[in-house]
């Protein structure tokens, strides 16, 4: 029991507190692909612990990490032992109710979202092999004067681009547009977005996933932008961004594109700072973001014990 209380305060600090943190952190200068990590394991621990609170509950004897548990906090081990048994049943019974319901609504939600997007990939497949053409560089050119990109999630994701783009663009700025939107597909970024509009859904009450969506697409626009910095340079995504700022082009439904929240852009495109082992620290971050809240709330107890045993 007490386990399952650790890992329920945990799950629900990390929905409660983590969108306050993660904000402040979207505001400074460190790498956006670190902040995504951030929120990514934030959002993986609140669904993680929470489910593992009720499956702890509902474990025939002792879940195995509950001894080890039970030993940093004995004193609470004492009063779990004591507590009815009722109690703990009436627990299990909510929590698996509660799952239940979680479970069939994620599912309807999760099917209609995965119904909308392979509706759209089919309709863009269907119109660009009509209306675009492939020069051989991976990217499907739309003959239209007005410069825009964007990209379609998928296997094999779409990269499409008109012929506008290339024609107001130099061509590092073109390679730095590509690989902005080449960087959405490598990083999975629109299985993402559809993972937190998902949750979103589920939970509409629960200040983390109500937060995730708008917060996860910025964050990939400016991990994308960075990608992009890497490739050409960070000049050179910042002259892009501006010379198709004005573009009055509308992105369509479904797809990651140019436009999106291209002040924040521009502004993260000057100040965001570079990590020397990226993929450790957003592995790292991620870590902490998911973990950190359960083991808080571990030594929390044990403290607690350890004053009340004295
Ligand atoms: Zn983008």
């Amino acid at each position: 029991m007490i386990l399952a209380m650790v890992l329920l305060i945990g799950a629900v600090s990390i929905a409660l507190a983590a969108p306050l943190l993660l904000r402040r952190l979207t505001d400074t200068s460190m790498a956006p692909a670190t902040v995504l990590s951030a929120w990514l394991g934030s959002i993986g621990g609140a669904v993680f612990f929470g489910v593992s609170a009720v499956v702890v509950l509902l474990w025939p004897d002792h879940a195995p990490a509950e001894s080890a548990v039970e030993t940093l906090a004995r004193c609470w081990s004492v009063i779990s032992h004591a507590a009815a048994p009722w109690i703990i049943e009436a627990g299990a019974g909510l929590g698996v109710l509660a799952l239940a319901a979680v479970a069939m609504r994620a599912t309807v939600v999760g099917r209609r979202h995965t119904r909308e997007q392979s509706r759209v990939r089919a309709y863009h497949r269907e119109v660009l092999a009509i209306v675009a053409r492939s020069r051989g560089d991976g990217v499907m050119w739309l003959d239209h004067p007005v410069p825009m990109a964007y990209s379609v999630g998928g296997r094999p994701g779409i990269v499409v681009a008109t012929d506008g783009l290339a024609a107001c663009l130099s061509v590092g700025e073109r390679e730095a547009v590509l690989a902005h939107e080449r960087a959405h597909l490598r990083g999975q970024h629109h299985r993402m977005v559809s993972v937190c509009a998902i949750l979103a859904e589920v939970f509409p009450r629960v200040p983390l996933f109500v937060a995730a969506p708008t917060a996860v697409k910025i964050l990939i626009e400016l991990t994308a932008d960075q990608y992009a910095a890497r490739v050409t340079s960070a000049a050179t995504v910042h002259s892009a961004l501006t010379a198709v700022s004005d573009s009055s082009l509308p992105r369509p439904a479904g797809t990651l594109g140019l436009s999106n929240d291209m002040s924040l852009r521009l502004w993260a495109l000057r100040t965001a700072g570079r990590t020397r082992w990226p993929r450790l620290s957003n592995t790292a971050v991620a870590t902490v973001s998911m973990f950190g809240p359960v083991f808080t709330v571990m030594l929390g107890v044990s403290a607690t014990a350890a004053v009340v045993c004295a």
